[in-house]
């Protein structure tokens, strides 16, 4: 947590909010006793060592990491709220999920309730920001600064977690050099500076026909992972991960379900 990147010009705002929110839970951390210090130190090592066997063998599955920004994000506000503790029956009942899945999911990183006392709400905030690797901002860099790419510069929701959109780009003269959002948008023929900017995340907001075209550029920048919302599929080397959204197809789906 101490690995906090403090952003520049127009974006030390949200950094510095970014800070406000994780310094909060180290400010906390920090007036621990001795006894609680000793456990923050074993539950630290704990969730490494989990992080560490789960990347080893590779059992943790899709479905629950698509659940760990659900209860981060419960757990978030629980926190803001001055909840202390919450059981999984309660974590359970505020996001529709069933108390098992929390424990099960959980229990692939080492677990952290206990019995009949629940989740400790502010290690349950670290514990899974770890294991998501949210516990130091993430940077990400946005292609197409249309309706959908200005939508996402406007959305403050991705701060909570630790992401940060640090950089965002687009091929039309007319919309380079000006702001949106706080961000300069830039040339795309700048997406080669991303490495070195420590930027590791992609996010695709282009028409469907130059997505690939975008994705094989950003690979070549150095990004190690891509949110695609162009409806393509984008083909990428194994090691990067690739999730693809698209309203569109969710939206299709809910008509089979009227009665
Ligand atoms: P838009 O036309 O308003 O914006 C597209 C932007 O991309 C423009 O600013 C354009 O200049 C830029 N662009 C085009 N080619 C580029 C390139 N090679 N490099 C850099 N920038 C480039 O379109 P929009 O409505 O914002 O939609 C953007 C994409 O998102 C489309 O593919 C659309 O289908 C998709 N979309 C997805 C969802 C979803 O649910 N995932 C929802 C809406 C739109």
């Amino acid at each position: 947590m101490t690995a906090l990147r403090i952003g520049q010009g127009s974006l030390e705002k949200r950094s510095v909010f970014i800070n406000m929110v994780m310094e909060g839970t180290i400010a906390h951390e920090r007036t621990q006793n001795k006894s609680d210090n000793f456990i923050n130190t074993w539950h630290k090592s704990n969730i490494t060592a989990a992080r560490k066997a789960s990347m080893r063998y590779h059992k943790v599955p899709d479905e629950t990491i698509k659940r760990l920004p659900i209860y981060l994000r419960r757990a978030i506000q629980l926190s803001k709220s001055g909840a202390k503790c919450v059981s999984s029956a309660e974590l359970a009942s505020l996001l529709g999920v069933s108390p098992w899945q929390i424990r099960k999911d959980l229990s692939y990183f080492g677990g952290l309730g206990t019995r009949g006392v629940g989740y400790n709400v502010d290690r349950l905030v670290n514990h899974i920001r770890e294991i998501l690797k949210l516990d130091v901002i993430q940077k990400a860099a946005l292609v197409g600064v249309g309706n959908l790419g200005s939508a996402i510069l406007a959305f403050p929701g991705f701060l909570p977690f630790g992401l940060e959109i640090a950089a965002a780009f687009d091929i039309d003269k007319r919309k380079v050099g000006k702001k949106c959002n706080g961000l300069i948008v830039e040339d795309i023929e700048r997406l080669g500076t991303l490495r070195k900017r420590d930027i590791t995340l992609g996010i695709i907001a282009v028409p469907g026909d130059a997505a690939q075209n975008i994705a094989n550029e950003l690979v070549e920048a150095g990004i190690k992972a891509i949110l695609n919302l162009a409806p393509r599929y984008i083909e990428v080397p194994k090691r990067i991960k690739v999730i693809t959204i698209d309203i569109a197809l969710y939206l299709a789906r809910l008509p089979y379900y009227i009665p």
